[in-house]
């Protein structure tokens, strides 16, 4: 090694340059879970010197969102938080916010289109007894591996303490467990009936979860299936005032962030003349139709790239400007309806809290679940939220509820469309462009959103650190003078 490298490298040491002389200007896009993460943790590795513009073409939370019935507000997206979810938990205490328990009392049921396959009873006991007559110990040794998937999940929260970065989906689950990638290539069925559970609780049980949570059956890999059936699970919460007050105050309150109401149409990779990494975001303001651009050191996409989306968006410049792939996101219809239920139209005498489909073909709808408002109060509230996979015909709604007041529908693209082709989706694109929401090939969720958040911040860091500082001791190196001597070590 030079001499003049190691003279460099004392001066960068001593502050000679730091991050102060040269703020990277950053471009997140989308300002939901996924890009309020990344700014955060951006900024704590940066230590406030860098310049964030952030873009979001609607409004700030994207899919967590709340959906206001007569006077009250109700979850209308990502609802359920799990208790081990560690980033979600050190957000609302960071942001002095508060948890609500959402499904506290809740008598669930799982229906066929004909009639219940199994009911709780109002006492745990008997719940107890129902689920061990009909299948056998099976929950319980399908929640002991379930934990132990979760376990090793964990481990990504000391991995990204200790600064370690992943570029791809299959290396970020492979540093969790290097077993996890196999999941991503099997059915959950497939992979829960070599485990020799049976085909019963597969098909009801577990499918429940996974029509309710994704709209989708057990012919989605089975990394996602434990993730579903995690969210299934006890002691599942909520943000007291709704989800999306988590992206809000993370953006809102972080004085380094610009917001730009506008949507980006396209992204252009366009290295500046003395090499340093740079690109171009084209905009749109949201109500002008002329395009506007910005050049950045960095860019983060945080909304996913799949070409249904509503906003897409463009690369222009990159040896392959495809980052989009074929893949789909799941078309999910909530509809939120203020009335009172028909249990008799679901073969039952009582009324129940969540009605799970395990036959969507058959019963039309994913599930039927009586919501509590944001501030969770509202016991026995008469407002209930339906998922479905098409939107559902007056006369549907008709036959399940009595003295319907109000009805509101959000049509959501919701998550992937998910099966075992293996899709290594990448979180880096290019030099220092990146994209948050390839953890969702994996299982769309809001802490997985958070965690990759966090991936994108470190390598982002990572990456422009080292381009800034090589960048910097060139430059220092030719303005050394030619007759200091240089000893090779
Ligand atoms: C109905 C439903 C139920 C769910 N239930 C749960 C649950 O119970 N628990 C759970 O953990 N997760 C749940 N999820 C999943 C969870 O909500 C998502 O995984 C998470 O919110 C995704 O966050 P994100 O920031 O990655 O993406 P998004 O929230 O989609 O944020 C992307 C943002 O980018 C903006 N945007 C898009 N294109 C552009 C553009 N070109 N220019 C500028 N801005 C753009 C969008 O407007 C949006 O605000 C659910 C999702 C849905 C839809």
């Amino acid at each position: 090694m030079e001499l003049r490298i190691i003279f460099s490298f004392i001066l960068l040491l001593e502050g000679g340059l730091s991050f102060e002389n040269r703020k990277p200007n950053i471009a997140i896009i989308g300002g939901g879970i996924g890009g309020a993460s990344s700014s955060h943790f951006l900024t704590e590795l940066f230590q406030s010197n860098l310049n964030i513009d952030l873009y979001e073409a609607k409004t700030i939370g994207g899919r967590l969102a709340t959906v206001q019935i007569d006077e009250n507000e109700f979850e209308a997206g990502g609802a359920i938080i799990h208790p081990q979810n560690k980033y979600m938990q050190e957000f609302v205490k960071l942001l002095g916010l508060e948890h609500r328990t959402s499904t506290d009392g809740n008598k669930v049921g799982i229906w066929n289109g004909n009639e219940f396959v199994f009911e709780e009873s109002n006492w745990e006991v008997i719940s107890f007894a129902k689920l061990l007559y009909r299948y056998g110990i099976e929950p319980f040794s399908l929640n002991r591996l379930v934990q132990s998937i979760l376990n090793d999940f964990a481990k990504i929260y000391d991995l990204q303490d200790a600064g370690k970065s992943f570029e791809n989906v299959t290396g970020l689950l492979s540093a969790m467990n290097n077993g996890f990638p196999k999941l991503l290539q099997t059915s959950i069925k497939d992979y829960l009936l070599n485990l020799g559970y049976s085909d019963q609780m597969i098909d009801e049980l577990v499918k429940s979860t996974l029509v309710v949570n994704y709209g989708q059956d057990t012919t989605v890999h089975s990394f996602l299936g434990a993730v579903s059936i995690a969210g299934a699970g006890f002691n599942l919460w909520s943000v007291k005032g709704g989800n999306k007050k988590v992206p809000e105050h993370l953006i809102y309150r972080n004085k380094n962030i610009n917001i730009i109401p506008s949507y980006v149409v396209k992204i252009i990779n366009a290295p500046k003349e003395n090499g340093r990494q740079s690109y171009e975001v084209h905009y749109h303001n949201k109500d002008s139709t002329i395009i506007m651009k910005s050049v950045y050191d960095i860019v983060i996409v945080a909304t996913p790239l799949t070409s249904d989306q509503q906003y897409p968006i463009t690369f222009e410049g990159f040896p392959n400007n495809d980052f989009h792939g074929a893949e789909k996101y799941h078309r999910t219809i909530a509809t939120f309806v203020k009335a009172g239920l028909k249990p008799y139209y679901f073969g039952s005498a009582e009324e129940i809290d969540t009605i799970l489909s395990c036959e969507p073909n058959k019963t039309i709808v994913s599930s039927v679940g009586r919501l509590n408002s944001i501030e969770g109060s509202m016991k026995n509230s008469k407002v209930w939220k339906i998922f479905s996979n098409a939107p559902l015909r007056s006369g549907v709604l008709n036959e399940m509820f009595s003295n319907i007041d109000e009805i509101k529908e959000i049509s959501w693209k919701a998550y992937p469309e998910y099966s075992t082709y293996v899709h290594d989706a990448k979180f880096k694109l290019h030099n220092t462009l990146y994209h948050v929401n390839a953890i969702e090939w994996a299982a769309s969720a809001m802490e997985m959103s958070a965690i990759s958040g966090r991936n994108v911040a470190i390598l982002a860091h990572k990456d422009f650190s080292e381009k800034f500082y090589y960048n910097e001791i060139n430059k220092m190196q030719t303005t050394v003078p030619a007759n200091t001597p240089s000893i090779e070590l």
